[in-house]
């Protein structure tokens, strides 16, 4: 792992740890994080932190293409930006046609669209674990192999989620075992200081070999 590559993990891990059980509020079966706490959570472990409501080209603070309409937010922590698109939302979660949409409903989107920004970093980040999941499949999570903790979805590099069954597979494909993403990562990054190792170990044994 490069050496940045390894600070975001390590920042990451410290954010993913936050208890956030006591903070989740429940709103027709969706579950929400509030923006001010997430943000004051995420403050309290990186002061530096910052964040952008991205506006459009006429300065409003919502995009639109004529029909529905949403927000672009981005949240930078230790230098690194994750950028959150989200469309402006009624209570069902239904976009809200353009004609429609009023001030506090872009509000709205831009708080949860900023809390899912601070989750991609790591905060309540679980929270958003089974958003992806289609209705009614809710297998129980499987253990970790190595750490016994819940194989759980997770942000990928590019952005995308990763859900527990790709996890897995990349586990068993790879590791020949059941691993969570922390540990997939975890002896990935073994495997690279052992390259490392080996490769300094190499350059030192033909360093004190005699050249022909
Ligand atoms: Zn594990």
């Amino acid at each position: 792992m490069e050496q940045n590559a390894i600070e975001e993990y390590n920042y990451f891990s410290e954010l993913y740890a936050i208890n956030v059980g006591d903070k989740i509020e429940k709103k027709n079966s969706l579950s929400y994080l509030s923006w001010a706490w997430a943000w004051a959570e995420l403050k309290k472990k990186h002061p530096d932190a910052t964040y952008t409501v991205y506006e459009n080209r006429d300065g409003w603070s919502y995009h639109t293409d004529g029909k529905t309409c949403w927000v672009k937010t981005g949240v930078t922590v230790a230098g690194i930006e994750h950028v959150e698109y989200l469309p402006v939302m009624d209570h069902r979660n239904n976009s809200i046609p353009l004609e429609r949409v009023t001030s506090t409903d872009v509000n709205k989107a831009i708080q949860r669209s900023l809390t899912k920004a601070c989750a991609r970093h790591g905060v309540g980040l679980y929270i958003y674990a089974g958003e992806d999941l289609p209705e009614g499949e809710d297998a129980p999570p499987v253990p970790c192999s190595v750490c016994g903790n819940a194989i759980v979805p997770v942000i990928a590099k590019d952005g995308r989620t990763m859900q527990p069954d790709e996890i897995i597979a990349t586990g068993e494909r790879r590791f020949g075992r059941k691993l969570c993403s922390t540990c997939q990562k975890k002896v990935i990054a073994a495997e690279k200081e052992l390259e490392k190792q080996q490769q300094a170990f190499d350059a030192s044994l033909s360093a004190a070999l005699p050249t022909a």
